[in-house]
């Protein structure tokens, strides 16, 4: 996968900061400007399976790179490489390289983090919009059903 973004492109503006893109991943393509190819890949973590994105570079299955959003949490962390191999089940990761790329260059943080990354900008007391990607959201206050367990001596009783 070739993809022309460099480093520059995604510059954050305020150096050390994340604003609209995210420091660690300016820093990432500073560092490794090839390892830049974005996989879904299974992580076990404490027994729960889930997809999430490495970045890096993948050559005959053996991936070298690192989890995408956990490289992104540590705004100075060190600048390393883990090795994903088979084992890792790489073969069966899925190349996002290109819409990943696409979707960052269009909403910034909010394609590497989600609904955690969301900048929002309170337009009035009940609309809400996030500055990176866009997303409005109006405030909604909802009654929800709740299922209590009361004694069954009366409260006067309970307190003599
Ligand atoms: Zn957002």
């Amino acid at each position: 996968m070739s993809i022309s973004i460099k480093a520059p492109d995604i510059c954050p503006k305020i150096e050390g900061e994340n604003d609209f893109y995210s420091w660690p991943l300016y820093r990432w393509l500073s560092n490794f400007p090839s390892r830049k190819s974005v996989f879904l890949g299974l992580s076990i973590d404490r027994g729960t399976e889930r997809l999430i994105p490495y970045i890096g570079t993948m050559s005959n299955g053996e991936f070298r790179g690192r989890a995408l959003r956990e490289m992104c949490f540590h705004k100075d962390g060190p600048m390393y490489t883990d090795v994903f191999t088979e084992v890792n089940g790489t073969l069966v990761w899925e190349d996002i390289t290109e819409a990943f790329w696409s979707d960052y260059l269009r909403i910034g943080v909010c394609a590497i983090f989600g609904s955690i990354a969301h900048d929002w900008e309170y337009i009035s007391e009940a609309t809400r919009k996030c500055k990176h990607c866009k997303k409005a959201e109006r405030k909604v206050i909802k009654q929800v059903p709740m299922t209590l367990w009361e004694s069954l001596v009366k409260v006067a009783d309970e307190a003599a």
